[in-house]
This record gives C-alpha cells, structure tokens and sequence, in this order.
C-alpha cells in the first residue's frame, strides 16, 4: 500500500509540482529579464532628455555663432559710431554673452576683441592681459584650432568648447569665421555659464523636466548649481552628462519620488510576492489532494484486507464442520466418544460462525445507528462476574491465568448490559489472541472520579504508540506478523468504541509494545435517562 502512495506522490510532484517549479523558475528569470529591459527602456529615455539638454544648448552657441559670423560681416562695411551700436545691440539681445574675438591666426599678435561694456577689459591697460590670455588659449589649443579649419574646409560650421576659463569665469567657444574677402579667420565666444544656465538654458529645461524630473545643471566643483526644482540637492541625480558646451559643467537628471532602481524593485519584490503565493497554494492543494489519495488507498486496501479476513474466519469453522458432519453422516466415528468429540467440535465451530456473523451484523447496525440499547440500573461487578464465569473454564484449558476482581463499593450504573458484556467479550478475545507466550489475563472493577470503570489486562504483545491512535478505527489491523496470522475482522475494539459512546463513556488505552494492554471502558456515575 506505502509503495501505491508513494507512487501516487511521486505522480502528483511530477505533474504539478514540478511543471509548476519549473514555471515559476522561468518567471522569475523572465521577470529579472523584463525588468533589465524596463531599466534599459528608463535609462534611455533618461539619456535621451540629457541628449536634448545639450543639443538645445548647441543649437543656441550655433545660432549665436550665426549672428556673430553675420555682425563682423556688417562691421567691415561701417563706420565705428554704427558699429559701435550693432555690437551693443548684439550684447543686447544675447543675455550671458560677454565678448567675442576675432584672431587672424593662432600666431596673430593684435587680437580684436568686441567685449560688453561693463568688462574691465574695456580699459587699455587690460587689453594687453586679454591679448595674452587669449594667445596662450589659442596656442593650447592649437590642435583645436586645426580641427576647425579642416571643418571649415568641409563646408561646415563647428563650434568648440576649449578648456579654459578666463576673467570672471567665461567659457569661450570656438570657431572658424570666413569674412567676405574668403579668408578665414579663428572666431571665440565668450560666455558667462551660469548665466547662460539661468536665462537660456532654465525655461527649457522647467519645459522638459515638467513634473516628472529634475533635471540639474551643476559644475564640477558643485559651487554652482541649478535645479528644475526647487531645493533639490543634485548629488542625488540619477544619471549625468557632461555639458558638451561647457565642459566644466555636467547636466543631470533624476525622477520625481521613487527612483528607478526603486521602481523595478518594488515590481521585483511583489512579482515574486505574487509567484510564491501562488506556488504556496499549488503546493497546499496539491498535499491536500495527496492526502485525500492516500485516504481512499488505505481505505481500499483496509476493505480488501477485511474480506479477506472474514473469508478467512468463515471459510475455516465451516469446512471443519462439513468435514465432521460427513464423517458422522458417514457413520466412520467408531466410538461413542469419538461422536461426542465430533459434535462438540461442529458446535464449537458453529458457535464460532455466529459469533463472527454477529460481529459483522452487530457493526453494522451500529454504524448505521440502528442498535437499540436498554439501559438499566446494574451492577457493573455482576455484569462482569457472569462474563468471566462463562469465559474462565476456556481459558484455563487454554492455558490462561484468568482473574477477576471486583471492586467493592461499586455504586450501580445505568447500562445496558448485552452490549457491555458484548464489549467484555472482545476485549477478553483480543486479550487471548495477542498474548502467546505470556497468558495472563486480569479483570478489575473499580472507580475513577466520576466514573465506574472495568479493566481488561493482559501480558501480550502489546500495541506501539504510534498504533494506538488507529486500533479503535474500523477494520483497523495492526500490520504485525503475529497479528496477521491471527484471524480477526478489525471490528472488535470499533464496536467497543460504539458501545461506550452510546453509554457517555469512553476507552482508555494503555499498552507498551512486549509489556501488555490494558483496555479500561469507564461509565459516568450519573442517572441517565432511558
Ligand atoms: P481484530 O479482529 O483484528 O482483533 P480489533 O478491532 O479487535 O480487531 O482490534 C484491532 C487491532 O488492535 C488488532 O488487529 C490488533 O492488532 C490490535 N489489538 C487489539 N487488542 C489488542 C491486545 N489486547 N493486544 C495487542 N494488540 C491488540
């Protein structure tokens, strides 16, 4: 029976659990897959607002290098009051720029230089720092300056941030200028950066941040910063780039409240919140359903095992009483003695068979709560006295040390007393079938508490622990050798049971495997109403 619910485990596993392990394995790789691939899709879309930032950024140094390119156009063709005007109106118009230069070659000696009006440089004596601040930035950055002819010569425009701060803080940008008589010459932009961070870059960027980012401008030093948001600390920006035209400077970008690490996880943890619930139940249900086999199998096995017991138990007193009865019919018994040797072995049998289709017959009135009881005031110590009288010439002959003692002070019970010595009978049965070495079978009466009890003894083979829970379940058989080759039904002790429950008492069990039983049947000392 262990091997079919064993395999009948294994099945189920097989089925269930192991498809459903190997489902959930794969989601949960999927899902670290997915959210590799959500991560991915945030983190480009992040890239993509800083590409944006930058790229709007060039597009304005461009069209400021457009304007400068157009105004020293217009300047060769004035006189110095209007030109004078044009560059202050362009000062005007873009906010942060704070000069512009224009050098014939990185060699020039006489750079000219168009500053805002309210630079120092303006004054003679710091036109010579200037002229060689910037000789030193185009000398430094020659290898910048070649670029930007080869661009030039390409036919393209290409502005160039060059590493270096002058007076105040300007960046400078860079890039080839052709005048109208065709010869090009080198072209720098001076600009104050956190400046142009406030009054060009902020309104677009407030556009792109909207409410779902920051985005913060900041420089390297962290002594400037600039956030979309207000009292943002841009340390805890998510993702940075460098600002393409201000090197020193690195824009930033992060999500409102929960950050995107923040977010795959929180889908991580209840995804596999969820998958293991689920597993949980699968497993549940699938130990239930295992559980409900298991019961079905035992209970075939233990119906198929009963009729071959009862097979076994009727098949044997009937064919010694046919075998007897043809022999007398046969008249082979020479003797007298010999006839009544045979007649009592056909009524022994007989009473046997009786007794055993009683058993059956009585459980299943039993069971089927058909049994009526009379109850009646008795005395528990003559009920008894009356079994053990029947029973003790047997058992002596059988080799039994049979004893009984009652109890004196017994108050008298309310019981039906067929039924009781009905459950006297089985015990005494079960007593002399699981005792074969140690026959030694004791009766005692007695009170405990509230209860009159009587107590059946024996020296037997004794019941494990682990047994004791299931003897009194019907067709119950404990899977011993002894007990196997001992002929019984497994209806005993259940009708035990039943006639105690139909009395308000109950059996109390004591047994040690190799020591001996004792079955105690305890009946409330109360009146009870028929
Ligand atoms: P059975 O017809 O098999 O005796 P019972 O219901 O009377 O059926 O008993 C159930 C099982 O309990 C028995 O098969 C036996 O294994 C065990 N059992 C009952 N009484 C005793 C006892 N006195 N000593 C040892 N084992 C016992």
């Amino acid at each position: 029976m262990n091997k079919t619910v064993k395999k009948i485990g294994l099945i189920l596993i097989a089925i269930i659990i192991l498809p459903a392990a190997f489902f959930t394995i794969n989601e949960l790789t999927s899902l670290s897959e997915n959210e590799k691939v959500i991560e991915k899709i945030y983190s480009d879309q992040l890239e993509a607002i800083l590409f944006s930032v930058n790229q709007y950024s060039e597009d304005v140094a461009s069209s400021w290098a457009i304007k400068i390119d157009d105004l020293l156009d217009e300047l060769a063709k004035v006189d110095e009051i209007q030109s004078g005007r044009m560059v202050d109106s362009l000062f005007n118009d873009l906010p942060s720029l704070q000069g512009f230069f224009v050098a014939d070659s990185i060699l020039d000696e006489k750079i000219d230089f168009f500053l805002f009006g309210e630079l120092e440089y303006n004054k003679n004596a710091d036109y010579d720092t200037l002229n060689t601040a910037i000789k030193n930035l185009l000398k430094e950055n020659s290898q910048v300056v070649t670029r930007l002819f080869t661009y030039k010569r390409a036919g393209y425009r290409k502005i160039e941030p060059v590493n270096y701060e002058i007076k105040n803080q300007n960046s400078v940008l860079m890039f080839i200028d052709a005048t109208p008589s065709g010869t090009n010459k080198i072209t720098g932009i001076l600009i104050n950066p956190n400046e142009f961070i406030y009054r060009i870059l902020s309104p677009k960027i407030q556009e792109i941040a909207e409410m779902e980012f920051v985005i913060s401008v900041f420089n390297r030093d962290r002594n400037f910063q600039y956030n979309s948001t207000k009292d943002y600390d841009s340390t805890k920006v998510q993702q940075e780039r460098p600002l393409w035209i201000f090197p020193n400077y690195k824009v930033g970008i992060s999500l409102v409240g929960s950050t995107i690490e923040d977010l795959v996880k929180d889908r991580v943890v209840s995804n596999i919140i969820l998958i293991s619930l689920l597993t949980l139940i699968l497993i549940a249900g699938v130990y239930i359903v295992y559980r409900n086999v298991k019961r079905e199998v035992e209970i075939a096995q233990i119906k198929s095992d009963f009729i071959s017991n009862v097979s076994h138990e009727l098949r044997t007193p009937l064919s010694l009483i046919s075998m007897f009865a043809e022999t007398l019919e046969m008249g082979r018994a020479k003797t007298e003695e010999k006839k009544r040797e045979y007649y009592s072995i056909i009524s022994r049998e007989a009473n046997r068979l009786g007794r055993i289709v009683n058993t059956i017959l009585n459980f299943s009135k039993m069971e089927a709560g058909k049994r009526k009881y009379h109850f009646e005031e008795n005395d528990l110590n003559i009920v008894i006295a009356k079994v053990f009288e029947n029973y003790s010439f047997h058992l002596k002959n059988i080799g039994f040390d049979f004893n009984y003692y009652p109890s004196e002070n017994l108050p008298s019970i309310n019981i039906d007393e067929e039924a009781v010595s009905e459950a006297v009978i089985n015990l005494i049965d079960n007593a002399v079938k699981y005792s074969p070495d140690k026959k030694q079978i004791e009766i005692k009466t007695g009170i405990d508490n509230t209860f009159a009890y009587v107590d059946v003894m024996d020296k037997g083979i004794g019941i494990s622990h682990e047994d004791q829970r299931n003897v009194f379940d019907k067709f119950f058989r404990v899977s011993s050798a002894l007990v196997h080759d001992t002929k019984g039904t497994g209806l005993g002790l259940s009708i035990v049971k039943y006639v105690m429950d139909a009395h308000g008492g109950k059996v109390r069990l004591r047994s040690k495997v190799g020591a001996g039983s004792s079955f105690k049947l305890m009946f409330p000392v109360i009146n009870r109403k028929n």
